[in-house]
């Protein structure tokens, strides 16, 4: 069941459409992504729909409510984690939870959720003196100190080290699991990839594709790649003339061969063929990134 509907949303900033006729629908329980590069329209999307900003065209419906209408009543519901959100350097984590969740009726239990968060040794350290991840964990324990039914989590793990970004994987997968549904703002594809069931693709304001990530990988998988070092030179038409392969190109000792189905068993006939010796031989699956590019024409790795 739907419980956000975002229907032709547009958001101008002077001459400049920032958000240019989105529509999406994100279920009870789901992890939605909205995955795209900078720039994209992801941020004034969900402030759109956190009722922070005022849209200039469209509809928003969160949990019933509209969050123009309704924004008092729509942030007792909703969790929302700022992208780079800074507190005072002295405020203490124990501090910042009583104070942001004074702003709810409704609160979770400060010590269950400092715990899950690993931030129970921490609740009389400073904000100033905690590390980037503790400090995006506290970021994320603020969203959650209200018992939100939706929580907004913009650019997740922006900053942190590649374990904390698992670790941050997991907690938000045990949020999910407590009944919290999420939209999550990314330019990771490996975030998007392993937290999000279902995600919309935006670019210059507009939704390129929306489906599950193996939905969207699925679109670009009738390719398939193989990337060796070979023995000996050889011309690219030995392999183009193939009619398993669509491209060849090089990348120092390596060649990466693109193609159809039964493009591995294709190229190694013909190198063995010719006496070539295939080194380091990888047959690469297609990623969401491969996706993306495929979509957009863009790569997001900046
Ligand atoms: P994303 O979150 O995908 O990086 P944003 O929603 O932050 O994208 O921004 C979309 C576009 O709108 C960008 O080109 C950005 O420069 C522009 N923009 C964002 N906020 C403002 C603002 N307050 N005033 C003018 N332009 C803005």
């Amino acid at each position: 069941m739907a419980i956000i509907e975002v229907k032709d949303l547009v958001k101008d900033y002077g001459n400049f459409r920032a958000v240019d006729g989105v529509s999406f629908e994100v279920d009870e329980g789901e992890i939605f992504g909205i995955l795209g590069p900078n720039g994209a329209g992801k941020t004034t999307t969900v402030e759109c729909v956190e009722g922070l900003r005022n849209r200039d065209g469209g509809s928003v419906s969160v949990l019933g409510l509209d969050p123009e209408r309704d924004g008092a009543e729509l942030r007792q519901v909703l969790g929302i984690q700022l992208q780079e959100s800074r507190l005072p350097d002295r405020l203490r984590v124990g501090e910042a939870l009583d104070l942001y969740g004074s702003f709810y009726r409704e609160r979770a239990n400060t010590d269950q959720l400092l715990e899950k968060l690993g931030l129970d040794a921490k609740r009389k350290t400073p904000f100033g003196k905690l590390s980037g991840g503790q400090q995006q964990r506290l970021s994320i324990a603020l969203a959650l100190v209200g018992n939100p039914r939706v929580a907004v989590l913009d650019e997740l793990t922006t900053g942190l080290d590649p374990q904390a970004r698992r670790d941050t994987w997991d907690l938000i997968e045990e949020v999910r699991d407590s009944g919290v549904t999420i939209i999550l703002v990314t330019h990771f594809m490996d975030e998007a990839e392993r937290l999000c069931d279902r995600l919309a693709v935006v670019d210059s304001g507009k939704i390129v594709a929306l489906d599950t990530p193996a939905g969207l990988t699925a679109r670009v998988s009738v390719e398939q790649r193989v990337r060796f070092r070979p023995s000996a030179a050889f011309p690219d038409s030995l392999l183009l003339d193939l009619p398993e392969v669509a491209r060849v190109e090089r990348s120092g000792p390596h060649v990466v061969v693109t193609g159809g189905e039964n493009l591995l068993q294709a190229v190694a006939s013909v190198l063995a063929r010719n006496q070539i010796v295939a080194a380091d031989l990888r047959v690469e699956q297609v990623s969401l990134d491969d996706a993306f590019v495929a979509l957009t024409g863009k790569s997001l790795e900046n």
